[in-house]
């Protein structure tokens, strides 16, 4: 069946081979494609124009520093999670140019901003990426001093997100009540069957794009079942005893984080001695902002040619496990790892709140895997509480 539109809120069916169909459309209606890519031993975000291109029957086994693919035989699209890349990659790159001067004649000439990106079509995003995405919003333009290159790329951006249908052991979404289902801020909802996909409409744009593939409508017992997959899942989360150890890179979701009154346990326990376990195994090697989809910290640096006469304005990402980041005219305020890290985990979870209103985290456990010494911030947090197993 097809149609110049679906409503939004439908829900249809297209076989597994109709996905390339869909990557076409939202190409023919000028998006820029991006999904997920295997590269150097990990699934991340890239340019897509074709189904090949897509990690099919690869899942990830994460753990705290640990990552690793390996080949399942059900062939499936989306059973790996997520990788080093988020949203925020695309929506507030690591670097970008933001002013261009040139001296010419002895004037100083201001270039014109760069054209703007074509709009972004991002399939394959999951339920926490897309609450990170409403994390960042608050940042960048929910506020008094909107990002204009942040709200030119997200004002366009269509997202096809995928309901997860398995968990890493690092992820913990269910505790942060962000995922696993994916339940607003879509344009499509994908969920992965045998040999379909069910997919929920939730945007007039996302309506197009689908009406453009062979779909038929879904039964009732299909909308079910797609529904029934991420809240399986997320009940399986739940279920799992906390911390436990057996079966580290084959087992369901182990980690889970216990948020009761967590901005008090935090403000309240600034001078733990944990602080300093932490601060002796921590490199500072800032992998943790990096990867996480939420951390918004930039540096601006004046750049210039050998010549002197072209000279750029760029903002790129930076750390607070950094010792410039906290550098004011009387030195660096924050000397330690101790209070670097202190400083990362009291904001993230605790005075976050208190600037824009939600935790700062969502749960996706990158910090976890992608620490190279596995430092593990549910760990810390039940060291703060006492309640290490
Ligand atoms: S702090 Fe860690 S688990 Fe939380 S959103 Fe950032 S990377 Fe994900
Ligand atoms: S917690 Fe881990 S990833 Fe973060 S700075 Fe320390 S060593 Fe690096």
């Amino acid at each position: 069946m097809s149609a110049t539109n679906l409503p939004v809120g439908s829900f249809v069916r297209i076989a597994k081979p109709e996905l390339q169909t869909l990557i076409d459309q939202l190409r023919a209606m000028g998006y820029r494609t991006i999904g997920p890519r295997l590269s150097q031993g990990a699934v991340i975000y890239d340019d897509v124009d074709s189904v090949e291109q897509l990690p099919r029957g690869w899942v990830d086994q994460q753990d705290g520093g640990f990552y690793r693919l390996q080949p399942q035989e059900d062939g499936a699209y989306f059973d790996y999670v997520v990788g080093p890349h988020s949203l925020k990659n695309f929506l507030f790159p690591p670097r970008e140019t933001l002013l261009q001067l040139s001296r010419e004649q002895d004037q100083w000439r201001l270039h014109a901003p760069a054209p703007p990106d074509p709009p972004l079509a991002v399939l394959g995003a999951r339920a926490c990426d897309l609450r990170a995405l409403w994390v960042q919003d608050l940042v960048f333009v929910e506020v008094e001093f909107v990002d204009p290159a942040y709200q030119a790329r997200r004002s366009n951006l269509f997202v096809a997100a995928v309901n997860c249908r398995r968990a890493a052991a690092t992820c913990f979404c269910h505790s942060m009540k962000t995922g696993p289902a994916v339940v607003s801020g879509f344009d499509l909802a994908l969920t992965e069957q045998d040999d379909h996909f069910v997919i929920e409409t939730g945007s007039e744009r996302g309506g197009e794009a689908v009406a453009a593939c062979p779909w038929t409508p879904c039964t009732i017992s299909e909308i079910e079942a797609a529904r029934r997959a991420p809240r399986e899942l997320e009940r399986a989360m739940h279920q799992r005893a906390p911390r436990e150890r057996q079966d580290l890179h084959k087992g369901p979701p182990l980690r889970s984080l216990d948020v009761t009154d967590l901005r008090e346990l935090l403000l309240n326990n600034l001078e733990h001695p944990r602080w300093e376990s932490v601060a002796q195994r921590c490199l500072a090697c800032a992998n943790c902002t990096m990867v996480c989809p939420t951390c918004f910290c930039s540096t601006v640096d004046e750049v210039t040619d050998l010549t002197g006469d072209q000279v750029r304005r760029e903002r790129s990402w930076a750390s607070c496990f950094t010792a410039e980041h906290s550098y004011m005219n009387s030195g660096t305020v924050r000397k330690s790892v101790r209070s670097r890290y202190r400083q990362w985990l009291t904001h993230k979870l605790a005075t976050w709140i208190d600037q824009f209103g939600v935790s700062g985290c969502v749960g996706c456990g990158r910090c976890i895997t992608w620490c190279p010494v596995g430092i593990d911030l549910t760990e810390e947090i039940a060291a703060l509480r006492g309640t290490m197993p």
